[in-house]
């Protein structure tokens, strides 16, 4: 069998990974691209962006995924890279709590660069990684507080990662793959209805409007829920967790 190209997929999207210095970012990245795990002292440069096609609900598409690492330091992600992006993982290191507390930042962060480079409607789907869960005996941060922290914050899903063992590294990035092919093109997935076309089709005729009515109701509604301080970039009620091993 012919192996993938990015000819053959439906849609590419742009991809951020990012957290704190050393939490595993690269290494996931690796990875997922079924490179060899390497324990380094020194600090990575970074990967820039890798590709990966992914199979989404009957649609192939490709996550263009850009590592921030090396930069993380500086806290120098700038405006530039989150122009465009359409999802993002977030990794903390369960071996380091300040990894883990630092998270608020980042999300702030990704709050307001997507608020100014973006004008749009939709969420941007962040999955929140709890990488180097393999390193059981020098586990800092609960599982718990990471489930706790992607209900009530942001997350869609919380995965517990190991760039080592592999584990939910895939699972992961394929979950961000769904969630943005959803969000972005929903009639690629084979389950979206057929009837909800038409619906929104007709009703977009009649408003002259450019957002689907049907989604725009949907996040307006969770808009009014949530409240105007906490944008549902992150609706809560999309989140389910799932644990490494389950
Ligand atoms: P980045 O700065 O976030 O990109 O972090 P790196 O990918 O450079 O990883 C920092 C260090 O953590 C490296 O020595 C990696 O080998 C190690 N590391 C990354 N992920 C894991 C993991 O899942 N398990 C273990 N045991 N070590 C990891």
């Amino acid at each position: 069998m012919m192996p993938l190209d990015e000819s053959d997929c439906a849609a590419t999207y742009k991809v951020l990974v990012v957290g704190e210095h050393s939490v595993g970012k690269t290494a996931l990245l690796n990875r997922l691209m079924n490179r060899e795990f390497r324990v380094s002292m020194m600090p990575t440069i970074g990967v820039d962006f890798v590709k990966k096609i992914f199979e989404v609900d009957g649609a192939l598409v490709q996550l263009v995924i850009w590592d921030t690492a090396g930069q993380e330091r500086f806290r120098s992600i700038t405006r530039l890279q989150y122009r465009g992006v359409q999802g993002i993982v977030l990794v903390y290191d369960v071996t380091n709590s300040q990894s883990f507390t630092h998270l608020q930042f980042w999300i702030n962060s990704i709050h307001s660069e997507i608020r100014h480079s973006q004008h749009q409607y939709e969420p941007i789907p962040i999955i929140l990684c709890g990488n180097k869960a393999d390193m059981a005996d020098s586990r800092q941060v609960d599982t718990r507080r990471g489930e706790k922290l992607s209900r009530e914050e942001m997350a869609f899903e919380f995965y517990e990662t190991s760039a080592k063992t592999g584990d939910n590294v895939f699972l992961a990035f394929q979950r961000l793959a769904y969630h943005v092919t959803d969000i972005c093109d929903p009639k690629l997935m084979k389950s979206y209805h057929p009837f909800m076309i038409k619906q929104e089709d007709m009703s977009h005729k009649q408003n002259g409007d450019s957002v689907t009515p049907k989604r725009k109701q949907k996040w307006k509604a969770k808009k009014a829920k949530v409240g105007h301080s906490k944008l549902p970039v992150f609706p809560r009620s999309l989140c389910c967790v799932s644990q490494q091993g389950s």
